[in-house]
């Protein structure tokens, strides 16, 4: 056989010469939608990629880009790469101790940034002395700030680019942290090989099954974990992109999805709520008659936002994965399960001494992944004791059954352990958001006495109810040592920068209230 690389420019090819005249949305740039073709994108892309080449990026050199949901990210997903550098996508949102600690490590050189997320960078540049140059996406304003190119200058200046090389199929395509959640952020690398395996994985019927004649809207970040591998899936399949622009709120996606049709949905259940309850707030002249799938991930879907979107004909799916994992390793087409392993996935349940655990869809274990696109190790060899084995620790607890289906549990560090029986906290957070009551709910194990340890609940409610009727909901479906023994009633659940329920901050606060009341 031809020993061909797996390279990055492979998927664009495909997108410039199969779907060249196939369309990509990039909704409120500039005075409003606008509409290219894939073929465009591809002219930019050269572009891009003759303007970084002038600036001195080699293969090797790590470009970090701070930007939103646009076309132009897109070309500098692909740009970067193909000239054998490494695209950093920069979580916008991280505290700027970890926006520092992300871009020094990933050893960025030049920031692409959106033009509204400069200040950001302003305020950091000292502390990134490695950062050369700072490259704005769109046209010189009239009041340019100094110390800065703009790249639709840089751009109408140069040839497009045609020399592409020939790369190595393991060289590093890009970077990303995970959110930080359990921590610093810790770099993941990915390589052309595992970009190109994954969108590829993306495509084939039981996964996501990315195609040609279905559209998406972007709803989660592309900075987050590559936007999940769906630009450059949609690239390979010629699928129409709806990408929603800078600081996109719920309302925004609904005119999107009104104005330009996707039938699939794609982000993280946090976002689903939002759209959702501005759905329910104002349903005013919006249309979610084209949308038929929900692309769920990051997060265990809630089973009163499937019934939601269920009753409106949606069919609710849901991806389990994480940065380490390029992200995506199981697909479900139900809402209630992670699903199965995508192909050339394998997946495992462990004791504590790695021993795995009957496939029997009922012992838990912590959840252990290898495949092509799994990380074998953190940028600059972090946490070592993640890997054991040629396996990924995951850190998730999680059941299969023989035919391969898995449930995640919950995440090790979030199980309660109380009086040494587990309560699992996502189990009783989607019970409680079932009651008519709970808008929101987060689940927390607080210290104690007697039991080690004692589930306590934040809500947010929509309507009276007393921390005994609720306790009564609980113990009606789960035995009644489940029952949280406190309901913190709040306005609002600390989020992290990606949107999930932020337990550190919850455990902190916990701990700050308990020393209030008995000072
Ligand atoms: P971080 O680990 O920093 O939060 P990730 O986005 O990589 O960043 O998060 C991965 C974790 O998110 C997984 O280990 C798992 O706990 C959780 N997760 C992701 N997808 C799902 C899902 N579909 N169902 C339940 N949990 C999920």
């Amino acid at each position: 056989m031809m020993d061909r690389p797996l390279l990055v420019k492979n998927l664009l090819w495909r997108a410039e010469n199969v779907f060249g005249r196939h369309p990509i949305v990039s909704c409120r740039e500039g005075a409003g939608d606008n509409e290219i073709t894939y073929g465009e994108l591809t002219a930019m892309v050269r572009r891009y990629a003759a303007v970084l080449a002038e600036l001195g990026v080699v293969p090797g050199t790590r470009v970090g880009s701070l930007a939103w949901n646009t076309a132009r990210h897109l070309a500098a997903y692909f740009a970067v790469p193909m000239l054998g550098a490494v695209l950093h996508t920069v979580n916008q949102r991280l505290p700027a101790e970890h926006l520092v600690h992300t871009i020094a490590r990933a050893g960025d050189e030049v920031l692409l940034v959106d033009r509204d997320l400069l200040p950001i960078v302003e305020r950091i540049r000292e502390a990134l002395p490695g950062v050369r140059h700072v490259v704005v996406f769109g046209p010189r304003p009239t009041d340019p700030v100094s110390g800065v190119l703009y790249m639709d200058e840089l751009a109408a200046g140069v040839a497009e680019f045609d020399a592409f090389p020939e790369l190595d199929e393991r060289a590093p395509a890009g970077i990303c942290f995970t959110s930080g959640t359990t921590g610093m952020p810790k770099g993941v690398v990915y390589s052309h090989r595992s970009t190109v395996l994954h969108a590829l994985a993306l495509c084939v019927a039981g996964g996501p099954e990315v195609r040609t004649d279905r559209s998406y809207l972007l709803a989660t970040q592309m900075s987050h974990v590559n936007g999940w591998g769906l630009p450059h899936a949609a690239a390979l399949q010629g699928a129409r992109l709806v990408l929603p622009g800078p600081h996109p709120a719920p309302r925004d996606h609904l005119r999107a999805i009104s104005t330009w049709h996707p039938s699939v949905l794609v982000g993280s259940p946090t976002v689903m709520a939002m759209i959702r309850d501005e759905y329910e707030h104002d349903p005013g002249g919006y249309d979610l008659s084209s949308v038929r799938r929900l692309w769920l991930g990051g997060q265990a879907p809630l089973a009163a936002q499937a019934r939601w979107w269920g009753e409106r004909g949606v069919e609710v799916t849901n991806g389990w994965g994480m940065t380490e994992a390029s992200p995506t390793g199981t697909f479900s087409s139900v809402s209630d399960s992670q699903g199965r392993p995508l192909p050339l996935v394998e997946i495992r349940v462990v004791d504590p001494d790695g021993r795995e655990l009957a496939r029997d869809g009922r012992t838990p274990g912590e959840l252990e992944i290898r495949s092509p696109w799994v990380t074998g190790s953190y940028l600059d060899g972090q946490s070592p004791e993640s890997f054991r084995e040629g396996w990924f620790r995951t850190g998730d607890v999680a059941t299969i059954s023989h035919d391969g289906q898995m449930a995640i549990r919950d995440r090790a560090k979030d199980m309660i352990k109380s009086g040494g029986e587990w309560i699992s906290s996502i189990e009783l957070e989607n019970h409680l958001t079932q009651h008519p009551c709970v808008v929101e709910a987060a689940v927390i194990g607080v210290p104690d006495e007697r039991w080690l340890e004692r589930p306590a609940a934040w809500v947010v409610l929509a309507g009276e109810v007393t921390d005994d009727e609720l306790r009564e909901y609980v113990a009606a479906s789960y035995p009644r040592y489940w029952a949280p023994d406190e309901f913190l009633r709040v306005e609002e659940i600390p989020k992290t920068s990606v949107g999930k329920l932020d337990k550190v901050a919850m455990r902190r606060r916990h701990a700050e209230l308990l020393t209030e009341t008995t000072r």
